[in-house]
């Protein structure tokens, strides 16, 4: 490498929407862009297992754009295998990697414990990922920034970070490395999004690192607002309970945001609602911490959740579910993968008088999948049960931006970049992206793929 040169490898996030992990290298520093958990497909799931190609200990720095687990899930793993630099990112971005991070290594650790308890391992023990010391070694390592700070990490490399709108404290990030500007997007959020402030935008960069996970799509225009009220209002006529799997962070937050507004407009029948998701509420405290990132009043932002009974106790949790009055429960998990919807489920889902709705993107393999896609009986607790009640879907609410909202953003950038990489992507929502910059943009385009390595000149 020439002494100004840079290199990327891409070591996740390529050609698959998680697991992000991006590596930048000059001469004297290298930088981790992002450090992301492989999920889904068993596959995936197994290269969190295998072997790094570098060694962590070499590594000098992390910067996390935002902290959902496929962009900060795997850092206790290189911690564990010799990280010992600085993770650089914002406050909020600070405290909702440790409330995912400590349910993270919950998970693993219980998942462990349960394969050694029925023995469904062929390996002699099996180990958690990682454990919550893990974490802990990893929390000690943040560093936190405000958003616009230049933060100096060599004679060679700094970096900026900038609100991109996708959920609380998350960032795109502007790296100088010598004379280049290298932008890596994150998750970016809507143009407008519910709670936040839009992305910022940028003029000038000499490469651009883009996701790509909704390259493929656009937004329905359906109003949101009207579909809530009306999925309420008629599961309250019915005498209903009206259970809403939801994701703890952002998600959470635009629901309890809406249901306030429709309060507000006199649209809404007298029906509580419960936050009944101890992550939820935690995460809900971290936007009620840093209510100045939101493009409303802390004094409306208290309002919203005034109206809101929180559930963090279990036994109070169990008296909820047991209760038949018609009521509102927001509960994780967002997938139905676990957490205390499925008690809920497990209680109302066979009458027909509830109503289960979605309002996020249900991923392959997972009960939200099977039942949205019309199954009658799904599996927990080891059994089968009866899907009766109604199944109702909103679809466009996204901490997302989509395909408009990407290309709007870029087209910020003028002159043109050098090159645009698009990674975190399935190869479909990808290439739909290309094709669209080549076409309205006429950018450079790369596609790289996963342990790819990429010379900037
Ligand atoms: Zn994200």
């Amino acid at each position: 490498m020439d002494n100004t040169n840079c290199k990327l490898t891409f070591l996740g996030g390529a050609g698959t929407v998680t697991g992000s992990k991006t590596l930048v290298e000059t001469s004297s520093y290298k930088v981790l862009i992002d450090c992301g958990l492989f999920q889904g497909l068993k596959e995936l799931r197994n290269l969190n297992r295998t072997s790094l190609t570098i060694d962590p200990s070499k590594i000098d720095a992390i910067i996390l754009t935002h902290a959902h687990l496929d962009h900060c899930g795997y850092i206790p793993v290189l911690v564990k295998n010799g990280f010992k630099g600085a993770i650089h990112c914002t406050s909020p971005t600070a405290d909702l990697t440790e409330i995912i991070l400590k349910d993270s290594a919950k998970i693993q650790e219980e998942d462990a414990a349960r394969a050694n308890k029925y023995h469904y391992t062929r390996h002699k023990k099996a180990k958690p990922l990682y454990t919550q010391e893990d974490v802990k070694q990893s929390l000690a390592l943040i560093v936190r920034h405000n958003f616009l700070e230049t933060v100096i990490l060599d004679n060679s490399v700094k970096f900026k970070l900038y609100n991109n709108g996708h959920i609380i404290g998350s960032a795109f990030v502007e790296l100088k490395v010598h004379d280049k500007t290298i932008v890596f997007s994150g998750d970016i959020g809507q143009s407008n999004p519910l709670l936040l402030y839009p992305p910022k935008k940028l003029k000038n960069a000499d490469y651009i690192v883009m996701e790509s996970t909704y390259g493929d799509r656009t937004h329905s225009v359906e109003n949101v607002k009207d579909e809530l009220c009306k999925v309420i209002t008629d599961t309250y006529k019915k005498g209903g309970i009206l259970m809403i799997p939801s994701f703890a962070v952002e998600r959470t937050q635009e629901l309890l945001y809406l249901i306030y507004q429709l309060r507000q407009e006199d649209c809404l029948p007298p029906i509580p609602v419960y936050l009944d998701s101890p992550m939820g509420i935690n995460s809900t405290n971290v936007y009620d911490k840093y209510h100045e990132l939101q493009n409303i009043s802390h004094f409306e932002i208290n309002r919203v959740y005034n109206d809101v009974k929180f559930i963090s106790d279990p036994t109070a949790s169990k008296a909820i579910c047991l209760d038949n009055k018609p009521k509102i429960v927001l509960a994780g998990s967002g997938m139905i993968e676990g957490g205390r919807i499925i008690h809920y489920l497990n209680n109302h889902m066979g009458s027909k008088k509830n109503t289960l709705l979605f309002v996020g993107y249900q991923g392959e393999g997972t009960r939200g999948r099977a039942i949205l896609k019309g199954s009658k009986e799904i599996k927990f607790y080891g059994e089968y049960h009866k899907v009766n009640c109604e199944i109702k879907s909103i679809s466009s609410l996204s901490a997302h931006g989509d395909q408009n909202d990407i290309i709007a953003w870029l087209k910020n950038f003028n002159p043109a970049p050098k090159r645009i990489f698009l990674n975190h992507g399935e190869m479909h929502q990808t290439d739909a992206l290309r094709v669209k910059i080549e076409f309205d943009l006429d950018w450079e385009v790369t596609i790289p793929k996963m342990f790819s390595e990429h010379v900037l000149e």
